[in-house]
C-alpha cells in the first residue's frame, strides 16, 4: 500500500520498505555490509517501522517495494520479522518505543493469527512508552470488523486507510482494488470499531480527475470525520502499467490550471474543517499529527525490519533485501538482510536534516540545529541561503528557517540547493 511509504500512495511518506527514502534526502548507497547491522545497534531509537510487502493486485501507478501473488509466502514471512526483531539487540539501553508503524505494501492482509503473532514477537522485544502511537496502514477493500477488532485489541490506535479517490471512474483509473462506497464503508466500520485516530490517503492530479471531482473526494474524506488526511500528488513513475496508459494517450492527467484550482479547493476545504496543514502533505486537527512520520522529518533514529525497510542509526542508514523472498531465505539461514548501507558525514546529516525539516510547516529551528550539530545555519549557507530569502521562496523569522508559499510550490527546487 509511504513515507515508505505503501499505500500512502505517490508521495514519499513513511521511510520503509525502500518507500520511504526521501529523494531530497540524497540516500547513496556506499558499501555492502557483511555483519548483521542490527545486532551493534545502539537502542537510543524510540520509533520502529515493520514492512509487509503483499498486496492483494499491483495498483498501476505503483512504484513501492510491494507484491501481489505472494499469498503463500505470507506465514513464512511473518516468521522472518518475528525473528528480525529478535535479533535486534536488547539491553539496558534499548528505550522504549514511542512510534511503531506497520506500512507495505498492505499491513491488513495479514490474518487475524498473524497479526497476533506479529504484536506478540514486537511485545517480547520492545517496550512501549506510555501513550506509544501504533499505526498501521489499511487498505478499504481488505478489512473487515474481526479484523478491525483484532487490531484494536492488539492495541493499534491509528489506522491510516489509502483511498485514494472517492470516485470510482478515478479508482479505476489507477487499479484500486475497492470502490469508493467500500472505502467510505470501510472507514465507518472503522469508527464503530472504536478508532477515533484516522487519517485517510488521497491522491489529486489522477487521471480524469478534474477540479470538481477532488471537490467531491476531499468534501467526502473530510465528512468521514477523520483527524488527518495525506493529500499527495500523483508522480508517474518510470516502468509503471500507468506510464504506459498515459503514453496510449487513453487516459489525460488535469493540466497546470487544474491544477492550481484543485490546490485552491484543498486550501479551502482543509480550512474550514479545521485540519491545519503541518506538511507539505499532510494535514491533521490539533494533536493528530503522525508523531512517527514526524520522526523521519527531523532525520530522527529509527528501526525498520522486513523487506527493503530502511534503518537510521547512528548517523547510518541501511536497507534491507527488497525481495521477500530472499529476504526470508536470508533470515532462515542466518544471514544478515542488510544489503546497503551509507553512514553520513557530520555535514551531511546536518544537511538532510535542514531539508527534511523544510518540508515541515513548523520549520528548522536555527537554535536546535546548532544544539545538534554545533554548525550555524546562516554561515553555513551564506550567500546561498540569502539569495532564496530575498528570492521569496525560503523566510527565517525568529531564528526558525521556512519555505514560503512560493518556496512551497518549488520546494524540490529550494531543497536540491540546500542538501
Ligand atoms: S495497495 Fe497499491 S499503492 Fe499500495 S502498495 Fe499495494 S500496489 Fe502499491
Amino acid at each position: 500500500m509511504p513515507a515508505n511509504n505503501g499505500d500512502s500512495a505517490a508521495g514519499p511518506v513513511t521511510p520503509g520498505a525502500g518507500s520511504f527514502i526521501p529523494p531530497e534526502a540524497g540516500f547513496r548507497v556506499v558499501s555492502c555490509l557483511l555483519t548483521f547491522h542490527s545486532q551493534s545497534l545502539i537502542g537510543m531509537a524510540t520509533s520502529l517501522y515493520i514492512h509487509i510487502p503483499f498486496c492483494t493486485r499491483k495498483c498501476n501507478y505503483c512504484s513501492f517495494n510491494s507484491y501481489s501473488g505472494l499469498e503463500t509466502l505470507r506465514e513464512r514471512y511473518v516468521d522472518a520479522l518475528c525473528i528480525e526483531m529478535a535479533r535486534l539487540q536488547v539491553g539496558s539501553d534499548l528505550v522504549p518505543l514511542k512510534t511503531v508503524f506497520l506500512g507495505g505494501g498492505t499491513p491488513t492482509l495479514l490474518s487475524t493469527a498473524q497479526l497476533t503473532k506479529l504484536f506478540g514477537a514486537l511485545l517480547s522485544r520492545f517496550q512501549l512508552a506510555d501513550g506509544a502511537e501504533l499505526s498501521i496502514e489499511g487498505n478499504p477493500g481488505t478489512l473487515d470488523i474481526e479484523k478491525l477488532q483484532c487490531l484494536k485489541e492488539l492495541g493499534v490506535n491509528r489506522l491510516s486507510f489509502g483511498v485514494q479517490s472517492f470516485n470510482d471512474r478515478e479508482l479505476e483509473n489507477i487499479g484500486r482494488i475497492h470502490s469508493a462506497k467500500e472505502a467510505q464503508f470501510a472507514v465507518e466500520m472503522a469508527g464503530r470499531a472504536g478508532f477515533s485516530n484516522i487519517s485517510l490517503d488521497l491522491m489529486y492530479a489522477l487521471p480524469g480527475q478534474t477540479p470538481a471531482s477532488w471537490w467531491n473526494s476531499l468534501e467526502t474524506a473530510v465528512s468521514l470525520g477523520g483527524n488527518h488526511l495525506s493529500l499527495y500528488q500523483l508522480t508517474v513513475e518510470e516502468k509503471t502499467p500507468l506510464e504506459r496508459i498515459l503514453a496510449r494517450g487513453t487516459r489525460i492527467l488535469p493540466d497546470e490550471e487544474q491544477l492550481a484550482e484543485m490546490d485552491k479547493i484543498t486550501e479551502e476545504l482543509t480550512g474550514q474543517a479545521g485540519l491545519k496543514q503541518y506538511e507539505i502533505s499532510n494535514y491533521a486537527r490539533r494533536g493528530s499529527q503522525c508523531r512517527h512520520n514526524i520522526v523521519y522529518w527531523e532525520n530522527g533514529e529509527y528501526f525498520g525490519v522486513g523487506a527493503g525497510a530502511v534503518s537510521f542509526l547512528e548517523n547510518r542508514r541501511c536497507r534491507n533485501e527488497n525481495d521477500p523472498v530472499l529476504y526470508c531465505e536470508l533470515i532462515g539461514n542466518g544471514k544478515t538482510v542488510t544489503v546497503e548501507s551509507e553512514t553520513l558525514t557530520w555535514e551531511e546529516s546536518f544537511r538532510e536534516t535542514v531539508i527534511m525539516g523544510l518540508r515541515m510547516h513548523c520549520g528548522v529551528s536555527i537554535e536546535v540545529l546548532e544544539k545538534r550539530y554545533g554548525i550555524d545555519l546562516e554561515q553555513y549557507y551564506g550567500e546561498n541561503l540569502t539569495r532564496m530569502i530575498n528570492e521569496g521562496l525560503l523566510v527565517l523569522e525568529d531564528h526558525v528557517l521556512h519555505l514560503t508559499t512560493r518556496g512551497g510550490v518549488f520546494a524540490n527546487q529550494v531543497m536540491s540547493e540546500l542538501v
